[in-house]
């Protein structure tokens, strides 16, 4: 049986206190016991560290990174400019693991990636991404790439990176299927739910209301939709698997984790009792 998980877009309130942000994590763990967890913290603790000036979020759905005050990087001259950040004990990752973290969730944007183009993907990206994911090999037992967004082209240029799984929006019309994937690479896949229908560039509504696999009135067509994606799944990737969205979910969609949650474990039942 597949393990399976989701993790929300953002925790907008609560990431900006880390008391907040672990009593968030516990909460939703507790509540959907997934096969594992991905912290939700800021993206933007980067950029914000480098000087960038991003408004603070006034609502649970806003994405307010979306609506930046004040851009760091204003002409390409001013890459130059930047100076190494001053964190203390760093290497920051293999602290985390160190501390007990059993896995690393690495994100990489995706569309950035087709940007640089395959040889700038290869020297600026890949290779450093290397660097961080083979310095934690010892350390964790789980390293996971998140391919963000983007195209199914610069899927294929990541799949030699040093990790053991890989996640991507297989369920998006210019993404390669699990199938296509599985042709590839013998890894763990993560994926088979659509998670996120569109998008919406309103930096308060971001995320909310795009039609995806847990949209809909009717919960039993919802079951279906989701039984479905479950089983085509399981048949494209096989046993190497975690159920999942490409990205983090709507924030509606957990008002329906208690359906997806009867699916796996009907499924479970079918498949100990043979019938699949
Ligand atoms: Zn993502």
């Amino acid at each position: 049986m597949p393990c399976f998980t989701f993790w929300s877009p953002h925790c907008s309130l609560e990431e900006s206190n880390a008391k907040d942000l672990a009593y968030y994590t516990i909460a939703f763990q507790e509540a959907y016991q997934f096969d594992f967890i991905k912290i939700i913290e800021s993206g933007m603790y980067i950029p914000e560290a480098f000087g960038q000036v991003i408004p603070p979020n006034v609502t649970p759905s806003m994405q307010s990174w979306q609506s930046v005050e004040k851009w760091r990087i204003n002409h390409g001259k001013e890459w130059l400019q930047l100076r190494p950040l001053k964190v203390e004990d760093s290497p920051v990752f293999i602290r985390e693991m160190e501390a007990g973290a059993t896995g690393l969730f690495f994100g990489m944007q995706n569309g950035l990636n087709l940007k640089l183009g395959y040889e700038g993907y290869r020297k600026y990206e890949w290779a450093s991404s290397a660097r961080i994911l083979d310095a934690i090999k010892d350390k964790c037992k789980f390293r996971m790439v998140h391919l963000c967004n983007g195209d199914g082209e610069a899927i294929d240029w990541a799949l030699d990176l040093p990790c053991d799984a890989f996640n991507w929006a297989d369920q998006q019309d210019n993404m390669p299927s699990l199938g296509e994937v599985r042709a590839k690479t013998d890894k763990v896949l993560i994926g088979g739910i659509k998670h996120n229908g569109g998008k919406s560039l309103d930096r308060t509504t971001a995320y909310l209301h795009a039609p995806n696999d847990f949209s809909g009135a009717c919960r039993a067509d919802v079951k279906a939709v989701m039984k479905k994606r479950v089983e085509d799944a399981i048949e494209q990737a096989g046993n190497k698997l975690v159920i999942c969205g490409g990205c983090g979910v709507d924030m509606d969609a957990r008002r329906r984790f208690p359906v997806f949650q009867e699916v796996m474990d009907e499924i479970a039942e079918e498949r100990a009792a043979g019938r699949k």
